[in-house]
């Protein structure tokens, strides 16, 4: 769908440890519509996913780091004029839980102020190697003002309600 089709181009991005499925998740989402634009230059890759709301056409742009996490290189044009971040950690490692608090601190430095933030607890489909369990998460959320939610990018578990949670969060905030 061309731009001037939307009602609205809203920029996301998606951040979090390294291999916590940030890019499975980024598959689930951009299924229907999937062009993978890499931006080799800057590290970043981006797709997009149209939704409806109501008679609006939101069309999210969806940023993915191009493993640029690894080495803590994510540059401030990736949080710029992004109005939603789904912060994700995997619910099988406590470090890439305990690593939200230092995400979250970058996304509220470089990040717009009202940016609608989603925390995912990714990977929910293993629950035998589960090591953050969901009070954790929700009480996170709860101090921090966020939303929250466990996926599963594999079984395909919350991850459409997780993006409509947030592009309708966006929407409200942005009109
Ligand atoms: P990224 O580094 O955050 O982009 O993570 P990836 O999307 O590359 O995923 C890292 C690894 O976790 C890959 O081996 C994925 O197959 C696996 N993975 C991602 N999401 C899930 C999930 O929901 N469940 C399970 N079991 N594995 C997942
Ligand atoms: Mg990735």
């Amino acid at each position: 769908m061309a731009d001037e089709e939307c009602d609205y181009l809203f920029k996301t991005v998606l951040v979090g440890d390294s291999a916590v499925g940030k890019s499975n998740l980024l598959s689930r989402l951009a299924k229907d519509e999937f062009h993978l634009d890499t931006k080799p230059t800057i590290g970043v890759e981006f797709a997009y996913r149209n939704t409806k709301l109501g008679d609006k056409t939101i069309k999210a742009q969806i940023w993915d780091t191009a493993g640029q996490e690894r080495f803590r290189a994510i540059t401030s044009s990736y949080y710029r004029g992004a109005l939603g971040a789904m912060l994700v950690y995997d619910i099988t490692r406590n470090g890439t839980f305990e690593n939200t608090r230092k995400w979250l601190r970058e996304l509220r430095e470089f990040g717009n102020p009202d940016m609608v933030i989603v925390l995912l607890g990714n990977k929910s489909d293993l629950v035998d190697l589960r090591e953050v369990e969901v009070e954790d998460g929700q009480k996170l959320a709860q101090q921090e003002n966020l939303c929250f939610m466990e996926t599963s990018a594999k079984e395909n578990l919350n991850v459409e309600d997780a993006f409509l949670q947030m592009i309708t969060k966006i929407y409200k905030t942005a009109s």
